[in-house]
């Protein structure tokens, strides 16, 4: 009945952070008669242990859907989409919590939901992003990409520190700021199967942003639009069809023309192309570069793909356990590692032309510790070749090798100089 979209950025989603509710996004997959559906399939989910719904306006369909919902467990829909509800469209529904969810959501949820758990999804991580630059956050499933993601969309706030975007605090900007700052900022997810609305027309879907935004007459956005179509590679006599007709390539172009039409200074491209075969990974990346190159765009990648990260990345981020463990350029990054994860990532990675380490150089073994009971000392320390004693007591800190790449391992301190 519905299919979980992740995080999606919408005036409504905005309007429910900014009331301190998380929210995922679940498309409706087949017709639905009423809310009810919904709160039963709810209710019969076995993944969903609490939603949060304080605060909000009523309407009949949240009304209904919290009647219909069982005790604890409640549903909000958005306004926009209970109006219109029907395959294809896409419900707002707060805060429902999976097991995973919550291994990946910082502590203020614990605050609200009353979950006793101190859980650390990204904890210290500190990186700028440069005008026009491309950088790429790598790591393995489970690292903190997600919570970063959601961090650097404002989807959630940060428990401390500070995401400044143009000299700016983006939760510190009011609410038109952060309008202002959604606007500026755009999303390109991975699922090109998923994220494409299938009763929208292409056209439709790529100036939806511009309806978002009250932007521009019906002509103008379908100028606009088409446009965008040009710029991407993809045919304007597809304008008026839908997205079943289309190759998973040309379903990422759309994405990516929805995600251009609004002019954003920040693309994240969150695994945009990890469903993609190898020769259309290629030409997207081209693409990405040619719009780079013409409007400026300034790229953040999130990827487990370090073959991928490599052909596309200036700088990249190496994440750890919700940690950035390493910062490094491309070519030091690839031909000189300073941290041991950022060796086993590279020795593991079998589809990397150029790769200096082979698995047995640096063997990946074992599971990383939970992030609801971190030991001290290294979060690494449990898996890495080379640990050593101080690595179980003391977490190292960042050591600079050049002027801006740095990686946080004990192996890199300095040795204390004879007295
Ligand atoms: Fe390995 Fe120790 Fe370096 Fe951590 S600090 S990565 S355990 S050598």
């Amino acid at each position: 009945l519905l299919r979980d979209l992740g995080t999606s950025i919408s005036p409504f989603n905005a309007f429910l952070i900014e009331q301190g509710i998380e929210t995922l996004s679940l498309r409706i997959e087949r017709h639905v008669q009423n809310a009810q559906e919904i709160a039963e399939w709810l209710e019969n989910h076995d993944d969903i242990a609490s939603v949060n719904y304080s605060g909000l306006p009523s309407s009949p369909w949240y009304a209904a859907a919290n009647r219909y919902a069982p005790k604890g467990v409640g549903a909000v829909l958005s306004f926009e989409a209970s109006r219109r509800m029907r395959m294809g469209h896409v419900a707002m529904v707060s805060k429902v919590v999976s097991d995973r969810e919550v291994l990946l959501t910082h502590a203020n949820w614990s605050r609200r939901g009353g979950i006793e758990r101190d859980v650390r999804a990204v904890d210290g991580v500190s990186f700028d992003i440069k005008p026009g630059e491309t950088l790429c956050l790598v790591g393995e499933s489970g690292c903190g990409k997600s919570t970063l993601m959601r961090l650097l969309t404002a989807l959630e706030k940060p428990d401390t520190g500070h995401i400044v975007f143009d000299g700016e605090d983006i939760f510190g900007r009011g609410r038109a700021g952060t309008r202002r700052f959604r606007r500026e900022v755009q999303l390109v997810l991975q699922d090109p199967f998923g994220s494409l609305p299938p009763q929208s027309s292409i056209g439709e879907i790529i100036s939806e942003p511009l309806v978002i935004h009250n932007e521009g007459d019906r002509r103008q956005r379908r100028t606009r639009a088409l446009d965008m179509m040009g710029e991407v590679g993809l045919d304007r006599s597809l304008y008026e069809s839908l997205p079943t007709r289309l190759t998973a390539g040309q379903r990422q172009r759309v994405n990516v023309a929805r995600a251009m039409i609004l002019e954003p200074r920040l693309m994240i491209m969150d695994e945009t192309l990890s469903a993609l075969d190898q020769t259309e990974q290629s030409r997207l990346i081209d693409l990405f570069e040619r719009l780079q190159a013409q409007h400026g765009f300034t790229y953040l990648f999130i990827s487990h793909d370090i073959a991928l990260v490599r052909r596309v990345c200036a700088r990249i981020a190496v994440m750890y356990l919700g940690e950035v463990v390493e910062l490094a350029a491309n070519e030091r990054l690839f031909f000189n590692p300073g941290h041991p994860y950022s060796k086993a990532l590279l020795s593991a990675a079998p589809t990397l032309e150029d790769r200096r380490y082979r698995p047995e150089d640096c063997l990946l073994e074992g599971e990383p510790p939970s992030p609801i009971d971190l030991p001290p000392g290294c979060a690494f320390a449990s898996r890495c070749p080379s640990a050593f004693d101080r690595c179980r007591k003391i977490n190292p800190q960042p050591v600079y090798r050049g002027d801006h790449d740095r990686a946080a391992c004990h192996l890199l301190q300095p040795e204390p100089v004879a007295s």
